[in-house]
């Protein structure tokens, strides 16, 4: 008997969301299907009150790739946002990323070459020439007082391992500038979806059928019966039973709260907590995602979660892969034997255990679908 549907898609998160009308658009009949109850995956947003609460962490869109760009623009209006995170040290503010206004707070220098001097001083005390984790990296980067500032304590609690332990590409992504501009990204396009990322999903799957609550895994046989072809975002190590063992993950707990009459709780969307012991690492505030000048107080009420990270259990939400030695070589074990698997594409954060940026997730569903 002919499969009812050319593909199985297994997770309607991005990699899944995209590949869904890659493959529609090309005349295939696909079935999404996804464990949670809702459509998104991780980057699903949720309306509370006139804020689109961003339900498993900040989600904020930037690139560099005009396809990607043009590509999600179709299907959502982007807004101005610019993402400037501010950092709280044992109560003094900082801004992020490292540029000439975090250099002034630290250090009180006012010109490029006076912060220049100031991180060649602190440098030349480690001599690092070739740096091996991301403690001496960071340090090689912007200097020891920026470090244990900003840099160690967050580090610390986000991947919950020291810094000494921890691969020296993770740091890498945030850019050091010697101006003044508290602009997170480097990229040329960044902005979120006005009307939240849960409406930007909809659009992309429209024309697709769904099916939410059901898990792939426990029905296997059945779903795959289904469908010529599968696609799978779910994680690579379930997949394939754990016959290696598991990988590990970083998982975020959210203790969400709606406070009433207060329209401005933080002032900006994300504020870094960087000392090792207020137990979060962030506070977001939704509503800035979105509500720029009059449009703030407008809303009286406001939104905001803290966030907690802490090591992944069976049971919990993965979120973050831990790119070390050891889950690398167990990812090798995992990748060696989905790219045996004919029928099978597997693709996106949890799939390919990558530490992927929702601009890249799609550039790759682009590039394996074509
Ligand atoms: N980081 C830090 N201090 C900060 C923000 C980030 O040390 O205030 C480091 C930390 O190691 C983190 C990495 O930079 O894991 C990447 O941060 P990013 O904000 O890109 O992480 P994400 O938003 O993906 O959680």
């Amino acid at each position: 008997m002919a499969a009812k549907y050319d593909f199985l898609i297994v997770g309607t998160g991005l990699f899944g969301a995209v590949s869904a009308y890659l493959l529609r658009n090309k005349g295939y009949k696909c079935l999404l299907i996804d464990k949670r109850s809702h459509i998104g995956g991780n980057v699903y947003t949720e309306n509370v009150g006139g804020i689109n609460v961003h339900k498993y962490g900040a989600h904020i869109f930037h690139t560099s790739n005009k396809k990607v760009w043009d590509f999600v623009n179709q299907f959502a209006e982007f807004n101005r946002y610019t993402n400037s995170p501010v950092a709280n040290f044992k109560g003094k503010l900082y801004n992020l990323p490292f540029n000439m206004n975090t250099f002034y707070q630290m250090w009180g220098v006012k010109t490029p070459a006076e912060a220049k001097a100031k991180i060649e001083e602190q440098k030349a005390e480690y001599r690092i020439e070739e740096p091996k984790n991301l403690e001496e990296q960071a340090i090689s980067l912007i200097g020891k007082d920026i470090y244990e500032t900003l840099i160690k304590g967050y580090t610390q609690k986000q991947w919950g391992r020291k810094c000494t332990d921890l691969p020296a590409f993770i740091i890498k992504r945030l850019p050091v500038r010697f101006t003044f501009d508290n602009n997170y990204f480097n990229d040329k396009y960044q902005g979120i979806p006005e009307g939240g990322y849960t409406a930007m999903i909809e659009k992309m799957i429209e024309g697709c059928d769904v099916k939410l609550g059901v898990d792939y895994l426990d029905n296997k046989e059945q779903y795959d019966a289904l469908a010529g072809k599968v696609i799978y975002t779910g994680e690579i190590d379930r997949y394939f039973n754990y016959q290696f063992g598991h990988l590990q993950y970083r998982t975020v707990s959210f203790d969400t709260e709606r406070i009433e009459g207060t329209a401005n709780y933080q002032g900006n969307a994300v504020v870094n907590y960087t000392d090792a012991e207020t137990p979060f690492t962030r506070i977001i505030e939704h509503k800035h995602f979105e509500m720029f000048g009059d449009a703030i107080d407008a809303c009286p009420d406001t939104v905001i979660s803290r966030e907690y990270s802490k090591e992944w259990q069976p049971g919990d939400e993965p979120y973050y892969p831990v790119n070390d030695d050891h889950n690398a070589a167990v990812y090798e074990r995992y990748k060696a034997l989905a790219d045996a698997q004919d029928k099978v594409i597997f693709g996106g954060r949890l799939a390919e255990y990558k530490y992927y940026d929702m601009h890249k997730v799609i550039e790759r569903a682009m590039e394996v679908i074509g």
